[in-house]
C-alpha cells in the first residue's frame, strides 16, 4: 500500500500529515520547530519526529517543504536561515538513510502552490504564487512544471533590488524589496509607529495610514514586475499577511493590474487568494510527493 508522510517546516511550526492512496488525509500533527531545530544535533531531532510519525505498514514516501534555497536537483540544503545546521548538507539522502524509506524535498512554497493548483477547475500551464508571511515566499510553475533555475534559487522575488533602500535584508544583502515588503516589517512598523494595535488587527486600525498602504503599493509594483516578465495565466496570491483581517485584497490587486502591461498579461492573467489553513502546506507536499518524477519508485518497506 503506498502512503506519503507531508512535512512542512516552518520557522516557528513543523506540520506532519498522512496520506493514503485515495488522497483521504489522516494523522495531522503540530509541533514547534525549536523542538527539534534547537537540538545539540538537529538532524536526529528531524529523524526522531518522521520516524513517530510514519505509518507502521506499508511503503510511505516522505516529503519535506523547507523555507530555504535547496540544489537545483533538491538533494542539499544550500541556506536554510534560520536551521543553519542543515546548511549545505544531503538532508533527504541522510533522512532516507535513517529512516529507511524514500525521502525527497522541495520549497515550502512550491507546496502550498501545488495544493492552490490543484484546487484550480483546470491545471494552468504557466503560473505564478506569492505567499507573504514572515517573509516573501515565490513559487514559478512554468510549462507544467516548478521552476527551480539553474542553481536551485528560482523565485527569490524578495531579493530583487528596490530604488532607494539600504534596510539590512536578512539574507546578508542591503536593499531587497523583503526587508520592507513582508510580515516582519509589519510587526516591526507596529511596534514603533502603533504600539497599542495588535499585528492582528493592524490592517482594521492602521489601514489608512501612508506607510501601511505604502507597503501594499510595493507589493503590488514588486508582483507585477513579476507578472510582466512571465506572463502567467494564474496568479496566486497568499500567505499569513494576506489572510489578515481587513488586508487590502481588492487595492492590491487593482494596483497590480494597473502595473500589467497590454494587451497581455493584462487581459490573461487570472488572479486569486489562496484558502490558508494550517495543513495546507504539508498536505501539498503529500500531493507533491505523489507526482514528484524524482522518487525512484523502489520498493522499501517502511
Ligand atoms: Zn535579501
Amino acid at each position: 500500500m503506498q502512503q506519503f508522510l507531508g512535512v512542512d517546516i516552518g520557522g516557528t511550526h513543523t506540520r506532519l500529515i498522512v496520506m493514503d492512496a485515495q488522497q483521504q488525509f489522516s494523522g495531522y500533527r503540530k509541533v514547534k520547530t525549536a523542538e527539534w531545530a534547537q537540538q545539540p544535533q538537529p538532524l536526529q531531532g528531524l529523524t526522531d519526529l518522521i520516524g513517530a510519525a510514519l505509518p507502521a505498514l506499508g511503503e510511505t514516501r516522505v516529503m519535506l517543504g523547507l523555507p530555504g534555497i535547496l540544489s537545483r536537483d533538491r538533494a542539499r540544503v544550500l541556506s536554510l536561515p534560520f536551521i543553519p545546521a542543515l546548511d549545505d548538507q544531503p538532508v533527504a539522502a541522510q533522512l532516507a538513510q535513517a529512516l529507511g524509506v524514500e525521502v525527497r524535498m522541495d520549497k515550502d512554497v512550491n507546496h502550498l502552490m501545488w495544493w492552490d493548483l490543484t484546487r484550480l477547475p483546470q491545471l494552468p500551464r504557466v503560473a505564478a504564487g506569492v505567499y507573504l508571511g514572515t517573509g516573501m515566499g515565490n513559487s514559478l510553475w512554468l510549462d507544467g512544471a516548478f521552476y527551480h533555475g539553474a542553481h536551485g534559487a528560482a523565485g527569490e522575488l524578495g531579493h530583487i533590488p528596490w530604488p532607494g533602500l539600504e534596510t539590512q535584508c536578512r539574507c546578508g544583502k542591503q536593499g531587497c524589496v523583503e526587508s520592507v515588503t513582508a510580515g516582519h516589517w509589519l510587526a516591526a512598523w507596529a511596534a514603533e509607529h502603533a504600539p497599542g494595535t495588535a499585528i492582528g488587527a493592524l490592517f482594521v486600525e492602521q489601514g489608512a495610514h501612508p506607510d501601511v498602504q505604502a507597503f501594499i503599493t510595493r507589493l503590488a509594483q514588486a508582483i507585477a514586475t513579476e507578472m510582466n516578465i512571465l506572463d502567467p495565466e494564474h496568479l496566486v496570491l497568499g500567505g499569513g499577511v494576506l489572510a489578515m483581517p481587513g488586508f487590502p485584497q481588492a487595492t492590491l490587486v487593482a494596483q497590480i493590474r494597473a502595473h500589467l502591461r497590454a494587451p497581455q498579461p493584462a487581459s490573461g492573467l487570472a488572479i486569486t487568494f489562496s484558502d490558508v489553513t494550517d495543513e495546507t502546506g504539508c498536505r501539498g507536499a503529500c500531493l507533491a510527493a505523489a507526482r514528484d518524477p524524482l522518487f525512484s519508485g523502489s520498493r522499501r518497506q517502511a
